[in-house]
């Protein structure tokens, strides 16, 4: 009974939000009925074979296992995946997404993300869904961490608890984009750290907007492991190429 009343609500608040704001394709801008219009669906690529078997980065040839930069670090975590490629209009729909105040996205990116690797997640046995954290200051700017709402969506969608408190940013990085993975690796040692009472417990997936060189991703799980956790895993929206 609490669960259809609650579907109902969802529901209502739903369809008031769409008289409200129409909904836009997040890659176009205009205005569908749908969650992307169908021009936007039929040019959409997503991440196959060959891919990196560790970060599902897109390689040249099936016969490489892994990508440039899998290739050359010992990753902390255990695997993960990505929807698209980072480039084109997936670019510019996560740059609406967290600079825009595009929240209404999170909805979309969570339900492809579901369909696309809901079964994965199943089998790694996940016990707590944990987002990149935002610095405080970051945070407070943009009102709302991208990588939250897409956890939120994923936990709601899989029965899966997130903890979006705990794993916390203890230093504001400096933007990454300039940088080589040497140097965001130094960058973002001791930038998170973890504020829960007690040890983690369980294989944790991690969630982010974007999966860049992996740093980021790695640098959570060292210290999630740190503090007891078990195998660490990942989604993204988005990865770069690896090559
Ligand atoms: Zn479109
Ligand atoms: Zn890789």
């Amino acid at each position: 009974m609490r669960w259809n009343r609650r579907t109902k609500e969802r529901k209502t608040e739903g369809g008031l939000l769409r008289l409200l704001y129409p909904h836009v394709c997040p890659f176009c801008g205009r205005v569908t009925a749908e969650d992307i219009c169908n021009e936007c669906r039929e040019k959409l690529y997503y991440i196959e074979e060959p891919r990196c078997m560790r970060c599902s980065k897109p390689i040249r040839s099936e016969e490489q296992e892994y990508c440039y930069d899998c290739e050359r670090h010992t990753r902390v975590y255990e695997r993960g995946y990505a929807l698209w490629v980072h480039k084109g209009d997936v670019q510019r729909a996560i740059y609406q997404f967290k600079y825009h105040n595009r929240r209404i996205y999170s909805r979309f990116f969570g339900k492809e993300l579901l369909s696309r690797y809901g079964q994965a997640v199943k089998k790694w046995d996940i016990t707590t869904i944990i987002p990149i954290p935002l610095s405080r200051k970051r945070r407070r700017i943009r009102g709302f961490n991208q990588a939250e709402l897409l956890a939120r969506e994923l936990g709601r969608g899989l029965g899966i608890p997130v903890d979006a408190k705990n794993l916390v940013r203890v230093r504001d990085t400096r933007p990454q984009k300039k940088m080589d993975a040497k140097e965001r690796s130094l960058n973002l040692k001791r930038a998170f750290a973890w504020r829960g009472k007690g040890r983690i417990f369980g294989n944790i997936l991690l969630i982010d907007d974007i999966y860049t060189t992996g740093s980021t991703i790695d640098a959570a799980a060292r210290v999630l492991k740190e503090n007891g956790a078990g195998k660490i895993y990942f989604l993204t929206i988005s990865i770069g190429q690896g090559y």
